[in-house]
């Protein structure tokens, strides 16, 4: 189980997490990223041949200015704010009153 050892900083501005040469950021900042962006950085890594090549680097400019252009409330994740939407298959319908 050989581990390469070559790792880079996540690409998200800001985040110091080491991950491996073939991600582009750790999962949570990844998976952030808006499909069409990550399609874009992916194909850019195979066309390009791996990171840093022209195609790559034209998909990184793209998250970033993506990443840019979200609100900072977004960005920041100090408030554990409640997302609509989760997991859970609860019916919310709650008869209550009287
Ligand atoms: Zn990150």
């Amino acid at each position: 189980m050989r581990r390469p050892n070559q790792v880079h900083l996540c690409g998200w501005p800001g985040c110091r997490r080491p991950v491996p040469l073939e991600m582009w950021g750790c999962r949570a900042h990844w998976f952030t990223l808006p499909d069409a962006i990550r399609d874009d950085v992916l194909r850019g890594w195979r066309f390009g041949r791996g990171r840093l090549s022209p195609e790559w680097i034209a998909a990184n400019d793209r998250a970033l200015e993506w990443i840019k252009g979200i609100p900072e409330r977004a960005k920041d994740s100090r408030t554990d704010t409640p997302v609509p939407g989760t997991g859970g298959s609860n019916a919310d319908s709650d008869p209550s009153g009287g």
